[in-house]
């Protein structure tokens, strides 16, 4: 319940859509809301004429994506059965199978089909872990400070087995800490990102990879945010066992996948039931969804992600230009070619983004906007940015299909944007 709304909201034809209220304890809370009471769009402009910038979050489905679900989703057979229309229906599967493990370097039977990244990160961190055949439970999980949340919660493990490692200014894993931290185990399991989702910020993982496997670790690998944006074979990635995201390369949302390599293999399912996906995945499949990934895995494999580059690199180079003073977060370490983190002191993301939407944009905060309430970024908390300037973090991702005239709007509402901010500061001076 919204009990006291004090200064420092936003307001939209009379309705406050962002700011700050009491929780029953009397903590002050940030929230947002994305639209009017009524659920009705307070969007002026059309879909077809918003600028879309938060692919980070989840991309449009493809063309090919949207076709393969249309093709499977005609078929009427289970899987699991073996008249006609069952076997039809595992040929997409199968044929999706294949597209995933090429895109990934594996193997299509080291491929597990789930509902998303989330689900094959907690499937991935359990302590029954099985290599070379044997059966020994992994005894402490170490997780980086700028994981998902579902790799933050430690999965399987007990609380006091999860141990977080810390990360540089630059948000790269501190790979001295690694090294010191592993002795604390006998059989380390370590899940480490391929690229984060706030920063963009890419992990040395081939690196993480030697020092884990020196030290008789396995390691998992969240790749949600790579495919598409960089190269994610497994085996040059070293990673054991490698989660994926289907609606970050195109394909539909609530489909994703557990890939591993070599001689490891989590030992247990996260539900019981049948027998699918050879046990580790019970449940009939989502045929259309996991179609729907497969064609779009076949697609990102052929995108080009130097195009990204090319555009995200001018858009920063134009934003330097226009706010000398923008802070732009990970701007040193290696980051994926679509991400850029930025915010200028003393703006507040969430005010920032309905300025943005309200002009046909869409972005996203460096902190996560869920359930209505903006919450502080953990990514830029362990990168030791201070609270007040994190909370002003805005975040731009690109995709396949952006375009300059894109980028020319974008960069239109940020002038807006720090326009009106400088504006008020000059008033209360
Ligand atoms: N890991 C990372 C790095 C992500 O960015 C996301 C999606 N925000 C996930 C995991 C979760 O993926 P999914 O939505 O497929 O569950």
């Amino acid at each position: 319940m919204i009990s006291t709304v004090p200064s420092g909201n936003t307001r939209y034809k009379g309705r406050v859509i962002s700011g700050f209220y009491h929780d029953p304890q009397g903590k002050k809370q940030a929230f947002c809301r994305s639209g009017p009471k009524n659920g009705t769009s307070i969007l002026a402009k059309t879909m077809s004429e918003r600028a879309y910038f938060d692919w980070n979050a989840t991309s449009p489905l493809r063309e090919e994506a949207r076709q393969a679900m249309g093709a499977a989703l005609a078929l009427t057979g289970n899987a699991s059965s073996i008249h006609a229309e069952g076997r039809a229906a595992r040929r997409h599967i199968e044929q999706a199978r294949e597209e995933l493990a090429r895109l990934v370097g594996a193997e299509s039977k080291n491929v597990t089909f789930t509902s998303g990244a989330t689900e094959a990160n907690a499937l991935a961190l359990t302590p029954v872990i099985e290599t070379g055949g044997r059966r020994e439970p992994r005894d402490r999980l170490f997780v980086s400070a700028i994981e998902h949340p579902s790799v933050l919660s430690g999965g399987r493990f007990e609380p006091a087995q999860v141990e977080v490692l810390p990360v540089t200014s630059d948000g790269v894993v501190d790979l001295d800490a690694l090294r010191l931290a592993l002795p604390r185990s006998e059989r380390p399991l370590v899940s480490v990102m391929l690229a984060n989702n706030e920063s963009g910020v890419v992990q040395p993982v081939a690196e993480i990879a030697g020092i884990v496997h020196e030290s008789g670790g396995v390691l998992h690998v969240d790749a949600a945010q790579g495919p598409g944006r960089i190269a994610c074979d497994i085996g040059a990635v070293g990673a054991d066992l490698m989660s994926v995201s289907s609606h970050k390369l195109g394909g539909p949302q609530g489909v994703g996948a557990l890939v591993r390599r070599g001689d490891v293999h989590v030992g247990s399912p996260l539900v019981r039931g049948g027998g699918q996906e050879r046990g580790l995945r019970p449940g009939t499949e989502n045929v259309a969804g996991i179609a729907g990934f497969g064609a779009a895995a076949a697609a990102a494999r052929l995108s080009n992600p130097q195009e990204l580059a090319v555009l995200r690199d001018q858009f920063e180079l134009r934003l330097k230009s226009l706010t000398p003073q923008v802070l732009i977060f990970g701007e040193t370490a290696a980051r994926l070619p679509n991400t850029s983190l930025f915010t200028v002191p003393g703006l507040k993301a969430e005010t920032a983004i309905i300025a943005f939407d309200l002009n046909g944009v869409a972005v996203s905060s460096g902190s996560a906007c869920s359930s209505g309430k903006v919450q502080a970024s953990h990514v830029l908390a362990a990168m030791g940015v201070e609270p007040a300037i994190a909370r002003g973090a805005v975040r731009v991702s690109l995709g396949w299909s952006t375009t300059e005239a894109e980028v020319d709007a974008l960069l239109t509402a940020w002038n807006k944007v720090v326009s009106s901010l400088l504006n008020k500061r000059a008033n209360a001076a």
